[in-house]
């Protein structure tokens, strides 16, 4: 029985009405173990008594049979009143689920061009043609490409009656990218409170509907709007793109720490471009070879696909068309993709 044991234990117990755990929202204060016996604090900001009961009871049903006997664990439960109309766990950071939608997973990277939005949005793709019901959130309000990347740089998305932004639709998937809201030249001057506002909006006045999954292309790196993003929605896990190259492989261990701050799971890490085959099959590493490979052993993380550098999967996101349309036999690159999407905590439909 140890201080880590025991947060580890406690993290599968989830705040009621959320999908996240009352270790990652910041909640268990203190763990105390002395001569055999559990101490716990937990504090939490509520109005609601059915809370803390609920997790008040959902812990002691783990830690009875960790201590072996109820007489050895104690769990205090601190009950404060939420600031303002705050209805959330942490009160101050808003974390929460999106209604309607299932699982949401974040793609980060620590540097920019390594082609976070190729993968997201052939994730995307991919997890759609399983039969999944699935969303697309380009969060990059610096370099918004979703759009492009889909063919739907013409179109505009409307308001519903609740006020709320429809997504558009491209090749089944609801899209919402900054990419339909700004025209191609306009310079985007968001920083600091608006950035974060902005991106509050988009995660949460889009009227997604009901949806599997709704996958998040992160801007690159690990500032304000990564930080919001992480804080304010209950992510059910992260997945990492990096190219084999140490520079990225750098700013990708920097990502994958602020995850591991907010304790959001890492799914995996994906590694692009890690070669370039030419016409006679021989393989050149252009960025270095095997750096997403000996990275995720490192770290202890699945490295879930090795993407080649392909100029037909170039072609076809300058076209709209992402390469994940066509079938694993027709194409190495949209295989790959369909094994990284079977290691994602998505359920297939029945
Ligand atoms: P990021 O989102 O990390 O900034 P992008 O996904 O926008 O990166 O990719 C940057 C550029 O590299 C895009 O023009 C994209 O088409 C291209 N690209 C990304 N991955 C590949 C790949 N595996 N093969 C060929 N081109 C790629």
């Amino acid at each position: 029985m140890t201080e880590d044991a025991i947060r580890n234990a406690l993290s599968v117990v989830k705040y009621p009405g959320f999908s996240r755990d009352i270790v990652s929202f910041g909640l268990v204060k203190s763990i105390l173990i002395e001569k055999g016996v559990v101490s716990v604090g937990i504090q939490i900001q509520t109005r609601d008594p059915e809370v803390p009961e609920q997790i008040f009871k959902a812990c002691h049903e783990i830690l009875d049979e960790i201590a072996g006997d109820p007489e050895k664990v104690q769990i205090g439960i601190d009950i404060q009143d939420p600031p303002g109309n705050a209805t959330t766990p942490g009160g101050a950071t808003d974390s929460q689920s999106i209604p309607g939608v299932k699982r949401i997973i974040a793609v980060a990277s620590g540097k920019g061009g390594v082609g976070k939005s190729t993968v997201s949005s052939n994730l995307a793709v991919t997890l759609s043609r399983q039969g999944l019901k699935v969303g697309l959130c380009d969060c990059d309000l610096y370099g918004p490409s979703i759009a492009l990347m889909f063919g739907a740089t013409d179109q505009q998305p409307m308001a519903d009656t609740k006020e709320r932004i429809i997504p558009i639709e491209a090749h089944g998937i609801k899209l919402m990218s900054m990419g339909f809201l700004l025209g191609d030249d306009a310079p985007v001057i968001v920083r600091g409170p608006l950035a974060t506002r902005y991106t509050q909006q988009f995660l949460q006045g889009v009227a997604w509907g009901e949806l599997d999954v709704l996958i998040l292309d992160l801007p690159p790196g690990t500032g304000d709007i990564q930080l919001t993003t992480v804080q304010t929605i209950a992510l059910d896990g992260a997945i990492v793109v990096t190219t084999p190259q140490e520079v990225a492989l750098i700013d990708a261990r920097k990502a994958i720490s602020m995850f591991a701050k907010v304790n959001v799971r890492i799914l995996g890490l994906i590694e692009n471009m890690s070669w370039f085959e030419c016409e006679h099959g021989t393989r050149y590493h252009l960025f270095g070879e095997g750096g997403g490979q000996r990275e995720a052993e490192l770290l202890d993380i699945p490295l879930l696909a090795q993407i080649p550098l392909d100029p037909d999967t170039r072609q076809r996101c300058d076209d709209g068309l992402p390469v994940a349309l066509l079938d694993g036999s027709q194409s190495p690159i949209a295989a790959a993709f369909q094994r990284a999407a079977e290691a994602l905590p998505v359920s297939a439909p029945a």
